[in-house]
């Protein structure tokens, strides 16, 4: 496993609209037809959030069952729910896609800008999603925007509310919280617990990209996605998400890495099976 590198896929997120990237997926349909093309260029997580019939993000469990079930007739993809949702929802409602026990989820490490927006992360609030999780037996994924938030991680390991393998997503250049840049990545990687797993990435066309030759230098992961970087290079749209991925397993493989496929990350991160 040590040469194989895991390419997360994040086709929808919350902020990304059809107007800004009309090859966006929005339906569970299109959801699951965007995940089979990335799963084909390489892909073996996809990072699922979904959207309401009108486009708008929504963290309802029939919804995101919908989205599961049409993802899982395609392909064997890893998937991680989203329970960021969107910046004005409680903390109940972002959790709600967890009670459909999936294999990964997102756990948002602290309180962060997003732009003139905030999500809200108390201690209170992530130890609540670190337990609900651990109970279900949902691996976290603990996506850290600042250098805080992974010391804030380190307080929910002390409290054993996480499992070992840890994997972190370092989230750069959400405007208003931490840069993408190479000196800040690297800093954030060397405080992370020792043998955890971890995937890099910038948000917007030009930290995505560097992003991917960081990551791959600190021996990380890649997540590629419309719900970070919506263009292929500047001021030109990608045609889809599986371009990115496409671009992303090329890169890594020039790199002299390999690709992880799903069974690969499953034993990876210790997964247990889907319900
Ligand atoms: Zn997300």
């Amino acid at each position: 496993m040590d040469n194989k590198v895991i390419i997360t896929c994040a086709i929808t997120g919350a902020e990304t609209t059809k107007a800004m990237q009309p090859a966006l997926p929005v339906s569970p349909e299109e959801i699951a037809q965007g995940a089979f093309e990335a799963w084909e260029a390489g892909a073996s997580v996809l990072h699922l959030h979904v959207r309401k019939e009108d486009g708008t993000p929504t963290q309802d469990v029939e919804v995101f069952k919908k989205a599961i079930a049409l993802v899982r007739a395609k392909c064997d993809l890893v998937i991680e729910v989203t329970t960021g949702g969107a910046a004005w929802m409680t903390p109940e409602e972002r959790l709600q896609p967890v009670t459909l026990n999936p294999e990964m989820a997102s756990l948002d490490c602290g309180t962060v800008n997003f732009g003139d927006e905030h999500i809200v992360n108390t201690l209170p609030i992530m130890r609540q999603f670190a337990k609900e999780m651990k109970e279900r037996g949902v691996r976290p994924t603990l996506e850290c925007f600042d250098l805080g938030h992974v010391y804030a991680s380190h307080i929910l390991i002390k409290e054993g509310l996480l499992e070992e393998p840890y994997h972190y997503g370092l989230v750069l250049n959400v405007p208003g919280a931490a840069k993408y840049e190479m000196d800040v990545l690297e800093f954030l990687v060397r405080k992370l617990p020792k043998g955890a797993h971890f995937t890099a990435f910038g948000i917007g066309g030009k930290a995505n990209v560097d992003s991917i030759y960081g990551t791959l230098a600190l021996g990380g992961n890649i997540r590629v996605g419309f719900e970070d970087n919506i263009y292929y290079s500047k001021g030109r749209l990608a045609k889809s998400n599986a371009e990115l991925v496409e671009r992303a397993a090329r890169i890594a493989k020039d790199c002299g890495r390999e690709l992880a496929r799903p069974e690969d990350v499953r034993a990876l991160l210790k997964l247990r099976k889907a319900q």
